[in-house]
């Protein structure tokens, strides 16, 4: 069988839903550069029949840029001096979670480096408080934390929990996290499952080291999880880490990436990253055209935003009101519409294929 012959029936096979191994995931990740357009078109057809033709938005506050690890690839790595550091207060924060409240926007993802300083109680207290003032549905993304924390922060009313797993290769998950283990994610990630969060991984693509082979384990793991969100987002350089200068403008395997984990994973909610529009100034409409389906404006006060430095050129410093605005017309110059509901994950239906 010819390559293309071969590309060919993988795409059909996805399309259908039948379950894509190990070796297929390999060969579409492999596939030469002129199939990229046909694996994002299917892609697009698998989340219009899956999720629809609507973007849903998180509203994303970046409270706090202390971190008390020091992962090679991230700009708020403990050992980087050069960062100016901040932590919102209380009142920040909640303000804040009014204006995104007051925008429509539904949801709610706070998001911070691991600073211990913000303990499991102050944290349930401000989950608490936002849900009082605000009901917007809560997501946090704050790092590792024992299951009696993420019992807590449930019980104090989180709904969703983001922890990406960063890569599936256990050495380089080793290499670029000193001092973490990967079994140790995963095993926070099975305790989110476990409690009910709606539960988000996902990973980096272009990290030195990283293989197409390792590439397909995340995508495996983020299937076995049954996971409910995935961000998969490039990996860019960071001046200021052991990773400087590393250039990574492989937009188009992230975007591979992407369109993948929609065919494997069929009803998951994602996110067209940040990081994505940053190294392309069109990565956010391509992503939710290879499959993606959601939106997160970053609502960070603009006295913080850019000290939220985990790799440099982070898009989207305008004001959250205008970017809202500028969303929405985006998103309608490719025939979709914004969904201001919280969009949880939910099994649709099979609804056939749909040209
Ligand atoms: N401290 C928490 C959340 C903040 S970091 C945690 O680590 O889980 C949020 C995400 O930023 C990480 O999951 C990582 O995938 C991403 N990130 C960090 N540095 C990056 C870089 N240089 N390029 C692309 N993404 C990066
Ligand atoms: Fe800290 Fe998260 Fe950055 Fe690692 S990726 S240094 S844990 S903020």
């Amino acid at each position: 069988m010819s390559i293309s012959d071969k590309i060919d029936n993988l795409l059909i096979k996805a399309e259908i839903g039948r379950n894509l191994t190990r070796t297929d995931i390999i060969a579409l990740l492999k596939a030469p550069g002129d199939y990229s357009t046909d694996i994002f078109d299917v892609a697009d057809r698998v989340r219009r029949q899956q999720m629809g033709n609507e973007i849903f938005l998180r509203g994303i506050i970046e409270f706090s840029n202390y971190c008390e690890r020091n992962c090679l690839y991230c700009g708020l790595r403990k050992s980087n001096s050069s960062l100016s550091r901040y932590r919102m207060t209380e009142d920040e924060i909640i303000a804040t979670a009014k204006q995104i409240k007051k925008t429509g926007v539904p949801t709610v993802v706070l998001q911070s480096g691991e600073d211990s300083f913000f303990s499991t109680d102050r944290i349930c207290r401000l989950i608490e408080q936002i849900k009082n003032e605000t009901g917007l549905v809560i997501t946090l993304s704050v790092g590792e934390r024992s299951a009696s924390d993420f019992q807590s922060f449930q019980q104090a009313g989180a709904n969703r929990y983001l922890l990406k797993h960063e890569t599936a290769s256990p050495e380089l998950y080793k290499y670029i996290r000193p001092g973490c283990h990967l079994d140790k994610r995963m095993q926070c990630l099975r305790s989110l499952k476990h409690l009910g969060f709606e539960t988000g991984t996902g990973n980096m693509v272009g990290l030195p080291g990283q293989t197409m082979e390792i590439l397909a384990d995340d995508l495996i793991f983020m299937k076995q999880l049954d996971a409910d969100m995935l961000g998969i987002g490039p990996f860019i350089a960071h001046p200021d880490t052991p990773f400087a200068g590393i250039d990574n403008d492989d937009i188009e395997l992230t975007l591979r990436v992407v369109a993948v984990a929609r065919l494997l994973t069929r009803n998951t909610n994602i996110p067209a990253t940040t990081a994505l529009a940053t190294l392309h100034p069109q990565g956010r409409l391509l992503a939710l055209q290879a499959g993606a389906n959601v939106v997160m404006p970053d609502f960070t006060p603009e006295i913080y935003k850019s000290r939220y430095d985990i790799y440099p050129g982070k898009t989207d410093t305008n004001p959250a009101e205008e970017t809202i605005e500028k969303l929405k017309s985006d998103i309608q110059s490719i025939g979709r519409t914004i969904n201001f509901s919280v969009g949880n994950r939910q099994i649709r239906p099979y609804q056939g294929i749909t040209h």
